[in-house]
Order: structure tokens, then sequence, then C-alpha cells
């Protein structure tokens, strides 16, 4: 807790390192661009690209190895990312860790980290990576790297951002990833945590999410790019290269198959086992699974099959994942099928699970595989010695990526020879298909090379072969729409888990100019119908809001550090929430007003809270706002007190109904609505010389712990204990109003819980109770309680009060506070940027930073100097906000989940702000 100005001590930066070093970025959300939004990006990317290409590269790198080294070594912080990745796209935690763990590692001590390694060398001595004879135009050419990389990656493979990106930022190269929305991926991740290392470094990484192919978007960043790098359909890569031309970097689809050869009378388990983990990957999308095993003949193909079906059906109970649904299998199945076609001629054995599906069944004929419901599905095609593996791989040619071998070592020879004839990019044993370097999607050459040296002469080279004419197109399936048919990977339907997170900007970006012509429509009418409350609303058309930003019609986005005044504390539009709203609104919404009938939802929300709270807090009264529980508290103790006055305190702001507009603490609001509440006095904030107007005729003393509307007020240490003593001796109720310091947001569940002499008789709560729908509560003992129940009965009533659907919302909003440790992550991320904040004061009349946990104030020396900033920052994509009663005082309440690359920015915004 703070109270004063904050006085950077060596001590205190020393803690505050300490505390930076442990702020994780956990969560992210990708942003929308929009023209002008892209137009900014790209000029920050240059700053940070200047500042990046500044640095020694072998500086860079070894921020790098730092960055990986967050990740492989800390197996929790992995096993988190993946089982984040995992929950949004339905895949298995485990096989996400494995496949994220093996990408990584691909850079520890790989050869990707080994090239660049060269490059520096080369680049800094200016003579061969090896140090022997003359550099190679490819190594010469690191002299000039690409400023601008932008990266464009199907939103299914885990992983798959760590390639272009740490290529990119190794060689000194800003890069935008692309991360497609189905898959809120490992990028963002990955680009918080070289943040997190190395702010600079992160900053040239920017990691962004649209539709494919808007305009507004495209246009302008790709003219900007150097490179544009496209992982893709041919489609896709095709678009893409409409817009950026020569200077596309293209992966196409790719095969990948295992070949398995040997003496095979049975099949040992071992092996089947390796093929079985091979081959799982490929349902969740692993780069480099095999799409078929071709078998030589000798090895009884049944028996395999059987193998593998149980080995299958193990994989399966290990690594679980989600199902497809009936089409999504069927899409992946054709697509699947589209390419394996160019491998399967005639009868195979089809391994294929799902339902009460046995894993292996022979097929007669292509048309039995079509439509099919299996979501895991691999053909066996059988081929006659070495020579009979090159014609069934000759298909392939230009499209094989990564050949597989099971078979003893002096066939596996031969056997890999025959792969690199028919041009396979890679070839390993079975078992590390998916291993390092081959997830890098090199094509034969590391993109490291391909954004150093590409030229128009090499587009040819760098696109996916398509077939020599009369080989794959004499095939049964040649006339098929697509001839070397789409990736699976990249075709499969997208998940729907993530629908809440979903980001779709291709409407509000191409059609820039009617959203602009609605959203200007639609605050016309706001301001026509809606009674207005202020002279100038802050009148965002609001779009959308996720986590901790807001998109306005038009498409820009705003960080918001306000949330919603403090409620929106898990972010908004929590997923979690959206599904417990969701699932209990199906159930029932209203049945019968407050009390009267059991509604689970209610009865679990108000144990959750009694088990937060002292004992003597156990009885919890539901309503819908903070005003309304302020009117029950205060009905609360004049019934069970028998007395009538109430104290209550200069600058507080209680709510606006007449009773709590009675207890604020500013004249100039109660007067225009006189008379109000009798029998109210106002005593000056921490004054307790004024305490003896406290006296035994006082039913309550009303106060915010933190004054939050009178400019964000910490009191100091003795002055909330020495109030609950004075009500104590004269035996008035202490009633804490923590309808914005509640459930977290100073860094304790309750501000109360800072002072542990001062524990209220009542409780006041509301804001972000609700996780974003409206919810208040007042929370005292069950005797007192009893009080608003008899003479008369039914002594305080309310329809709506305690919603169900709303306490849903809350105990969804409860877990994510949990579940997420966010009240620890408030006091650590609120003292980092208070701290930050601190360092600005005395630029732009900044005259003082006071904050508890992440309840912030900025005093300015002026009104005209608090609202310049506040205008400011606006302009800069960052909301803040007055305080009522103190306009010289601006507030930050973000969400607290707000992410460190969000401060990030949020801090530089309003550093701009302030220095105008
Ligand atoms: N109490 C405090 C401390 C508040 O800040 C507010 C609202 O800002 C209220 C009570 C009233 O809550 P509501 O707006 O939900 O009625």
């Amino acid at each position: 807790m703070s109270t004063a100005p904050r006085v950077k001590t060596s001590r205190d930066a020393e803690r505050n390192a300490a505390e930076r070093a442990a702020f994780r970025e956990v969560d992210f959300q990708p942003p929308v661009l929009i023209a002008a939004q892209v137009a900014r990006l790209i000029e920050r990317l240059r700053h940070a690209r200047a500042a990046l290409a500044a640095r020694p590269r072998a500086e860079v790198v070894a921020v790098l190895d730092r960055v990986v080294a967050a990740w492989l070594d800390r197996p929790e912080r992995l096993r988190f990312a993946a089982e984040r990745v995992a929950r949004s796209t339905g895949y298995a935690p485990a096989m996400v860790h494995t496949s994220l763990a093996r990408t990584l590692a691909a850079w520890r001590g790989g050869p990707l980290r080994a090239l660049l390694d060269g490059l520096v060398g080369s680049h800094d001595a200016g003579s061969r990576a090896d140090g022997v004879g003359e550099a190679t135009p490819e190594e010469r050419s690191v002299a000039t790297p690409p400023e601008l990389v932008v990266a464009l990656l199907p939103g299914n493979t885990p992983g798959l951002a760590i390639a272009p990106t740490f290529t990119a930022l190794g060689l000194g190269s800003a890069i935008v990833v692309k991360s497609a929305h189905g898959e809120p991926s490992f990028a963002p991740l990955l680009a918080a945590s070289i943040s997190e290392v190395d702010v600079e470094i992160g900053a040239a990484c920017s990691v962004l999410s649209w539709s494919g192919g808007t305009a507004a978007i495209e246009e302008p960043l790709f003219a900007a790019a150097d490179r544009v790098v496209v992982y893709g359909r041919t489609s896709t890569i095709e678009a893409v290269r409409r817009r950026a031309g020569e200077r596309v970097i293209a992966f196409g689809p790719r095969v990948s198959v295992a070949v398995v050869a040997g003496p095979g009378e049975g099949f040992p388990g071992d092996q089947a086992r390796a093929l079985a983990r091979e081959i799982a990957f490929l349902d969740q999308r692993g780069c480099l699974s095999p799409q078929a095993l071709l078998v030589d003949r000798r090895v009884d193909l049944h028996a395999l099959g059987a193998a593998l079906a149980t080995e299958l059906a193990a994989v399966e109970l290990e690594w679980p994942r989600r199902r497809l649904s009936f089409e999504a299998a069927t899409a992946f199945r054709r697509a699947v099928d589209t390419v394996e076609a160019r491998v399967v001629a005639g009868k195979s054995l089809a391994l294929h699970g799902g339902g009460q599906e046995p894993w292996a069944v022979v097929v007669e004929s292509e048309s039995e595989l079509l439509p099919t419901p299996l979501d895991r599905f691999v053909r066996l095609q059988p081929f006659d010695g070495v020579e009979g593996l090159v014609s069934v791989l000759r298909p392939l040619a230009g499209v094989l990526e990564c050949v597989g071998i099971d078979a003893p070592p002096d066939l596996a020879r031969s056997l890999a020879h025959a792969a690199r004839r028919a041009g396979a990019s890679r070839v390993c044993p079975v078992g590390a298909m998916q291993d390092p370097p081959a997830d890098w999607h090199s094509g034969g050459r590391p993109p490291v090379l391909a954004y150093l040296t590409w030229s128009a002469a090499d587009e040819g080279g760098e696109q996916p072969a398509r077939p020599a004419p009369g080989e794959a197109e004499g095939t049964p399936l040649a006339q098929n729409a697509h001839p070397i048919g789409p990736s699976p990977r990249e075709t499969e339907p997208r998940p729907v888990a993530d629908a809440a997170h979903a980001v779709d900007t291709a409407g509000v970006a191409t059609h820039l100019a009617s959203a602009a012509q609605r959203a200007a429509e639609l605050r016309e009418r706001f301001l026509r119908h809606l009674a207005q409350t202020s002279d100038a609303p802050r009148a965002i058309v609001v779009d959308r809001a996720s986590g901790s930003r807001i998109w306005d019609l038009e498409g820009r986005e705003y960080l918001d550090l306000l949330a919603g005044i403090g409620v929106a504390s898990i972010g908004h539009a929590h997923p979690d929430v959206a599904r417990a709203v969701a699932e209990q609104a199906q159930r029932y919404t209203h049945v019968m007003v407050y009390g009267e009938d059991v509604c689970a939802p209610q009865v679990e929300l108000a144990e959750r809270l009694a088990a937060l709270l002292p004992d003597s807090l156990s009885s919890v009264y539901l309503t819908n706002s903070g005003t309304e529980a302020i009117e029950g508290a205060l009905k609360l103790t004049r019934k069970s007190t028998g007395r009538s006055r109430v104290i209550a305190f200069d600058g507080a702001f209680h709510g606006d109904t007449t009773g709590a507009l009675a207890l604020g603490g500013n004249a100039v609001y109660r007067k225009p609505f006189r008379p109000l509440l009798a029998d109210v006095t106002h005593l000056r904030w921490n004054h307790p010389q004024s305490f003896h107007q406290i006296d035994d005729k006082v039913a309550a003393v009303f106060i915010e712990p933190i004054q939050a509307e009178g400019g964000v007020r910490i009191p100091p240490p003795e002055f909330l204990p020495a109030l609950a003593e004075r009500c104590r001796k004269v035996g008035a109720l202490l009633v804490f109003d923590e309808v914005v310091t509640g459930l977290g947001r100073t860094g304790r569940w309750f501000a109360f819980e800072h002072w542990p002499d001062a524990i209220p008789d009542v409780l006041v709560l509301a804001k972000s109770l609700g996780g974003g729908l409206p919810l208040g509560a007042f929370v005292a003992s069950r005797e007192r309680m009893r009080s608003l129940a008899t003479d008369p009965p039914l002594g305080h009533v309310t329809t709506f009060g305690g919603n169900p659907v709303a306490c849903a919302a809350a105990l969804a909003a409860l877990d994510v506070l949990e579940r997420e440790g966010l009240v620890e992550r408030a006091r650590r991320v609120g003292s980092v940027l208070a701290e930050r904040l601190a360092e600005l004061v005395g630029t732009g009349e900044l005259a003082q930073v006071r904050g508890i946990g992440l309840l912030i104030g900025l005093e300015f020396q002026t009104t005209a100097a608090a609202s310049r900033f506040v205008d400011r920052c606006r302009e800069g994509g960052v909301l803040v906000g007055w305080t009522l009663h103190r306009d010289r005082v601006i507030r930050l309440a973000p969400p607290l989940v707000i992410a460190r690359p969000e401060i990030e920015r949020a801090l530089e915004v309003m550093r701009r702000a302030l220095e105008g």
C-alpha cells in the first residue's frame, strides 16, 4: 500500500525489478487493425526495428536464447501455455506441450540457431561462417536483412510462429505475425515472453489477427513489408502474391509419409507405438505427421494394422482430444484424401477410429472412403523394394516434406537414399518426424536464408512444385479442383471453442466508410433518445470488448484502463462468464422475487462470499447494484440498531438513489435534490478530531476504505482502525463500501484486509461482483440480517436482486479470480505500474501518483492538465477516466488481467500524453 508520492529508492528499484521479472504475461487478445492503425503500427515497428538493428546481433541472439530458456526451463509455464492452446483448439494438452517443447528445442542447439550464429560470425568478421574461404552470396546478403517481415500462419499448428519470429528478430528485422484467430496460439504468448526478457526486442515483434484478405490491412502492410512469408494452401499463396508480388516466400501444401520395411512376421509393439504417436500428431495437425504409411510388401499388413490399432487406442487415452463434428471430420478427410490420393492407388488398408469403429479396416476402393465421419485415419500402401518406393513417391515430387523410416539399418539407408531421390526435404527415423528442424517447414531451405536471399528467380524454388504433366493428373482424383490439394492441416474447419475470442474484422475494415456512417448515426440516436447525464459523454460506439480492450464500430481499438469503472476485473466478455450465463439462462432466469425460492446460483454465491469473509460477515443480501446495496445497508443499520443518525465523509460516493446520495460527500451533487434523507452528518475525511460527532445516537458510519471518486484517497494506517474503535465504543455500526475496492482490486480480496483492526459490521459489494452483469450485495451477521425479516416481515424486498443469471456469472468470475491468482496479480502488477508511472511525476504537470493494487490515481497540478492527459490518451488508444469529486485526479482501474505488453503500450501512450 502506498499513500504518499512515490520516491524511488534503490531497494524499491530492486524489489520492482524482481517483481517485474515475476510479472508474467498470461493473456493477450489479438488486436484488430484498420488502415489508420496499420499505418501507426508500421511506424512503430520502423522505430522498433531501428533500435533492434542498432544492437549487436550476438546480443539479440542471446536474448532469444533466454526467451527459449524461459519456456524450456520453466516446465509449469510451458504446461500452462499448452493447456491454454489446448483449451481453445481442442487438442490434447500433452500433445501441444510436446509439440511446443520440440519446436522450442529446435532453437536450442538446433540448426537455425547455428545458422544465425554463423551469420553473426560472417557479418562481424566479414568472412564465411565456418571461417573457410569466401562468403557465399547467401552469407554475404546478411549485411542487408529485410527491415520488415510479415508472416502469415495458419491457425492450427501450435508453435509454428517460433521459426519466423526468431529468425527475423535474429537478423535484426521487425516482424508482424498473423496468428489465425481460431488459435489463440502460442504466438502471442511467445511475443509477450520476448518483451518480458527484452522490451526493445519484443517491440519489434507484433502478433496480430485479422481476416485474411482484408484489403484495408493487407495492402498497406504488404506494401511496407520487404518479405511476406506465407504458409498455406495454394489459393492463399496466390492471393497473397497478388498483393505482395515478388516479395512472397511461400510454404505450400506438403506431404509427409512413413515408410515401414523389414522381414516383418509380426509387428513389434514399440515400433507400432512410435508410429502411432507420429500418426496421432496428425489430428492435432502436427506439421509432419505421416499422412500415409508406405509398407514393404514383406511386412504383414494385417499384423501391422492390429498392432497400430492397439497403440492408437492407447495414444487416444494418453492424448485425449476434441472430437470433430461429422461435418468437420468429413471436410478434413476430404482434404487429406485429396493429398493422399497421389500416393494411394488401388487396394489399401485404412486405419481409422472414432465412435465404436474398429481401428483398422481394409477398404477395397476409393469410393469406400468418402464421405466418412472419422477424424483419425491413415492409409497403408504396400510397395515392392527400394525401386517400388521410388515409384510410389514419384507423384509427390515437389510436395514431399518428411519421410520417416522404420527399417533395419542396412535397408533404412537405401530407403533413405530413395526418399531423398524422390525429393524429400527431410529424412529421419519414425519417431523423430516431429523433431526439429523439420518443424520449421524448411521445404529444403530454412526460412532464415529464404528471408535473406529471396529474389524473383528463386520464386519457383519456393513454390510447392506442381505435379509433372501426366503424373498426378493421371490419378483417379485428378479432376479434383485442387490438383495438389490443400494441406489438411490448414483446411480443417476451425474449432468453435474459441468463438468468444474470435475477431472478425473483415466487415469493419472493408466497409470502413459505411461503418463510420453507421457510428455517426448511432451516436446521434444515442444523444437523441437515451437520457443524457453529461454534456460530453465519451460516446465510443462500442462494437465489442474482450479482455482489456474495446473496439469501436469503426474498428478502432482502445486499451481500457477503466474497466467500466472497475467492473471488468477479469476482463471484458470473459468466455467463462459467457458460458455460465448461457447455461443458466437456458436452465432458468427469473422465477420468483428475491428470497422466496431456493436458487442454487444465489446460494452458492452467498456461500463463496461468506467463505472469503470473517465469521461476522456470513449472511449475504443480493441486490442489482451498488446503490441498492447501500440503501439496503442503510435500512439494515437503522432497523437493527433502532437509531437513525448516519455518518458519512466528505469526498465520498455511495451511489445515486436518494438515500445513497444523501451520504455522498459532495454538496454540489446533493443540493439540487434536497431535502434528502434526514439525520446524515458529513465528517472531514481522515480527521479523527471530528470523531466526537460519532455518538450513541449514530446507527452507522458509512465509509469507502479507499475513496475512489474522491480522488483515489488512501487513508494513513491509523485512520480506519481508530474509526472502528470509535464505532465499537458508541455502538455504531461500521459500514465499508467496497463497491470499487472489493474482490481483488487493491491486491487483497477486500480492502479492509489491509487494516486487520478495522473489520466492518456491514460490507457492501457490487461492480466486479457480477463478472460484468448487474449485481450487488450487502453482507452482515445472520442475527443482524434477521431484523429485516420481522416487524414487519418482508422489511426489505427486491424483485430482481440476486438474479440467478447474474449470480452464475459472479460464480464464474470468482472462479477466474481464484484460478488465475488475480488478487495477487493485482498487487504485483499494480505496484509495477504505479512505480513506472511515478517515474513520470514532474512531466506534463503530473504532481503525484498514488495507488493500491490496480486502483491508481494520477493527480495533476491543474484540471486543464488532467483534461489534456485524458484526451491525449484517448487519441493514443488508451482509456483513462476522471474521478467524480476531484477533477485534477485521473483514475486507472484496469482489468486485473491486463497483460504485460498492454501495460507497456499504455505506459508509452501515457508518457507521450504527458510529454505532449
Ligand atoms: N459505492 C461506490 C464506492 C461507488 O463507486 C459506486 C458507483 O460508482 C456505488 C456505490 C454505486 O454503485 P452502482 O453504480 O452500482 O449503483
